[in-house]
């Protein structure tokens, strides 16, 4: 059987590298929106973040995401998304876990 490396990506919060699905990807899109995109799919720039709220704030408080998308991101525009993160947070851990049974808490 042949071995695919799997993709990693480093949380822009606590630095920590980790396989690309265990991290929520925030996109800015060509047009200056920045969003959350759970699908990894959309276009534009991506920061990773790992699916914890800790490291949403953490990110929040070091401006973590200006740095990793290269544009000014403004405390109304972390706010949105510290919203949005909590309300994907969920979903985002249930998909892992259809897909994955190792439970690794
Ligand atoms: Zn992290």
């Amino acid at each position: 059987m042949k071995t695919r490396k799997i993709p990693q990506r480093k949380c822009v919060a606590c630095q920590e590298m980790m396989p690309k699905k265990e991290l929520i990807r925030i996109v800015r899109s060509p047009e200056g929106d920045i969003q959350i995109d759970l699908t990894g799919k959309r276009s534009g720039r991506g920061a990773y973040l790992c699916g914890k709220t800790s490291c949403f704030k953490l990110a929040k408080k070091s401006k973590a995401f200006e740095r990793a998308l290269k544009v000014p991101v403004s405390s109304d525009i972390y706010d949105r998304l510290e919203a949005d993160f909590i309300k994907v947070e969920d979903e985002f851990h249930a998909n892992k876990e259809l897909e994955t049974n190792d439970d690794d808490e």
